[in-house]
């Protein structure tokens, strides 16, 4: 007997993959998450020769992405994964946000199974819409043999989470990594690989068990021509718990910047350096350095200060 294919399911939260605009010439005046995960599915016919489930998580905008759907989320990806049955999860998802919840979910469930998370650039009603070969490739990767861990499927290539930016505002080329190159590419159905699968420890549901409105504050504050630090000590009398630096160049910030902070870690608070750079790492100082962000961007940094004072959370 012919073993069945392998079941991939499709976990919805919005975005503009599920965006729709009055007239299909239109590319940016449209509304995120307006279609049903039923009807997305349906928008890409090829979808038809795989075995596929589908959910709704949410219908946002990932501009709104926030800890209650990050955690609901989680939990729903984490049910399916351990299904028997269940070969890879599909995330569908916005691009604004995409890096940060790739991510997290990398970060809590580090599965051994596939999540592959997919987005669009365009609306599905737009002539030109990206959405659904991005779906499809997603899905195809999702039911590929020997993949494993959280990647992100965009414009024919696969991207690890850490370190991933969007880097541009309009272009279905959005995502690119920071030193290192996609995992694989996708190239007339097959897929080339380059790398290993993300593999890691996971930091489980019970880190991320907490109600929403208890996970400590993060915020980033950027250093720019004239930064004075004040923002700093805004944030620490706001009762902010972390602070990320997306501090100039390799993660520098001015003098009274650098004042501000040193009197935010006198009140406790943790403090991680990033950079507003594009690209390009911002490395320890020294072995004791446990503050830079390495090859994650700054909100990504935020999701990783978050979930590390989380253990503090009860
Ligand atoms: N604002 C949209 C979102 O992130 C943009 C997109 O999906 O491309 O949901």
């Amino acid at each position: 007997m012919q073993s069945p294919k392998p079941l991939v399911v499709i976990l919805a939260t919005g975005g503009t993959i599920a965006g729709t605009a009055a007239l299909a010439t239109d590319t940016t005046g449209y509304r995120a998450g307006a279609l049903g995960v039923d009807a997305l599915v349906a928008g890409v016919p090829a979808l038809a020769g795989h075995r596929l489930e589908s959910e709704s998580v949410a219908a946002i905008d990932s501009k709104d992405m926030d800890e209650a759907t990050w955690q609901r989320l989680a939990r729903r990806v984490a049910h399916h994964l351990a299904r028997p049955e269940v070969a890879g999860i599909v995330v569908t998802h916005g691009t604004d946000t995409l890096e940060e919840t790739a991510y997290f979910l990398h970060r809590v469930l580090a599965p051994a199974k596939p999540v592959v998370l997919t987005a669009a650039m365009r609306p599905a009603s737009a002539l030109s819409a990206d959405g659904p070969a991005n779906l499809l490739d997603a899905v195809g990767v999702a039911a590929a043999p020997g993949v494993r861990g959280v990647s992100v499927v965009f414009a024919g290539a696969v991207w690890g989470a850490v370190g991933l930016r969007k880097v541009h505002t309009l272009q279905t080329s959005a995502f690119a990594g920071s030193d290192c190159g996609p995992i694989a590419r996708l190239e007339g159905g097959a897929m080339r690989v380059f790398r290993a699968w993300p593999g890691g420890e996971a930091l489980g549901l019970e880190r991320i068990a907490a109600a929403p409105s208890a996970w400590p504050r993060v915020e980033i504050v950027m250093n720019h021509a004239g930064a004075d630090g004040r923002i700093v000590d805004d944030a620490v009398i706001a009762g902010t718990a972390g602070i990320v630096v997306a501090g100039t160049g390799h993660g520098t910030v001015s003098a009274r910047m650098e004042a501000a902070i040193a009197r935010a870690r006198g009140e406790g608070v943790r403090v991680t350096r990033a950079s507003r750079c594009v690209f390009g790492p911002v490395l320890p100082r020294g072995a004791d350095d446990a503050d830079a962000a390495g090859e994650l961007s700054a909100v990504q940094a935020r999701v990783e200060l978050q979930l590390a004072l989380l253990a503090d959370v009860r």
